[in-house]
């Protein structure tokens, strides 16, 4: 079976620019963090003000990235996109910043990742729109006092824990992205599978739905392998009995794990008794690394109740255990 990489590891395909919300009315669920973002944006325009800083944070996969640019639209603002691994050097993110015109964004994916050295440039960008560049070297080196347009920065992160306060605090907004309901992503897979022009039942969309892992990018990523099941197999409708065939050929069970999910669990249920176990050990022991076993695998095997966090590690509930011996 073909192995469906981490949610963290799946760049977004060619069709995702068609599919990817443009407006908020398009975004789907999230209604307190549109409504405030909408507010927000409302009276910065009525003042004639750029938008104050905005964090977003979560696991991948949520919008976070889509917002910033719903953000930018709205505003008639432009977009600038990076992220915290890429800025490795102060004058990377200097560059940005240089290049930015009124009221423009600045998106920074991966913000927690910024190299200390880089983030510190950040403070007086944010807090004062200026940045202080050195000119010459040695003992005549001077710093000098740049100005910057006015400009909104929008943060993600995977882990606002990791954000030290000075950076956390220069934010006017933080919003939390949690895990998105069963029906919410219903009507995500079902505009998607409307804008890729390919019929869906009501018990089709539920299917990928139910098996996505309460995340949006997921939903499209099954809807595609779905679609092309359909179209190779059947006459190209997707109803329940094709998209329960097609997932459980691909290895996502009934409640969206993959072997990778089950292997976590597994360590921890069989090979340390249910635990408690530290995550280094699981991530070691599935060959992953521990930031996606974090990140990107635990959110949802916590949500569903299957793992428990406690100072002592990781332990599996029982409901996790009779989930493993069904699917055995
Ligand atoms: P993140 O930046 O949090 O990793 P993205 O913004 O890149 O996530 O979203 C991943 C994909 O999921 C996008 O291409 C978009 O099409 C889809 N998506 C995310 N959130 C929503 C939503 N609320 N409604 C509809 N589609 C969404």
């Amino acid at each position: 079976t073909e192995r469906i990489p981490s949610p963290a590891l799946l760049r977004d395909e060619p069709d995702d620019v068609a599919i990817r919300p443009a407006s908020f009315d398009e975004f789907v669920g999230q209604p307190q963090v549109k409504e405030t973002l909408a507010i927000a944006i409302a009276a910065a325009k009525k003042r004639g003000e750029s938008l104050d800083h905005i964090l977003f944070s979560g696991p991948p996969g949520l919008g976070k990235t889509t917002l910033a640019q719903i953000i930018a639209r709205e505003m008639g603002a432009g977009i600038r996109s990076t992220s915290g691994p890429v800025l490795e050097r102060p004058g990377d993110l200097a560059a940005q910043l240089t290049a930015l015109s009124a009221g423009d964004v600045l998106f920074i994916d991966e913000i927690h990742r910024l190299n200390p050295v880089v983030e510190e440039i950040l403070y007086p960008a944010m807090e004062d729109a200026c940045i202080d560049v050195m000119i010459g070297e040695g003992p005549g080196a001077r710093s000098v006092q740049l100005p910057l347009e006015p400009f909104t920065l929008v943060g993600a992160t995977t882990k606002v824990g990791l954000l030290g306060s000075p950076l956390r605090d220069r934010f006017g907004f933080i919003f939390r992205l949690n895990l998105y309901e069963a029906a919410d992503l219903v009507r995500i897979v079902e505009r998607s599978a409307a804008i890729m022009q390919t019929p869906i039942t009501p018990e089709g969309a539920d299917e990928i739905a139910r098996r996505s892992r309460g995340t949006p990018r997921i939903a499209n990523r099954l809807l595609r392998r779905v679609r092309d099941f359909a179209l190779v197999r059947g006459d190209g409708r997707i109803d329940g009995a094709t998209a329960d065939a097609a997932l459980t050929m691909l290895g996502i069970d009934r409640l969206g794990l993959d072997d990778l999910d089950r292997r976590i669990l597994s360590v921890i249920a069989d090979d340390f008794g249910g635990g408690p176990v530290g995550v280094r050990t699981i991530a070691i022991s599935v060959g992953e690394e521990v930031r996606t076993v974090e990140e990107v695998y635990e959110p949802y095997l916590i949500q569903i109740g299957f793992i428990k966090r406690t100072p002592q590690g990781r332990e599996t509930t029982a409901a996790a255990r009779r989930h493993l011996d069904a699917a055995l």
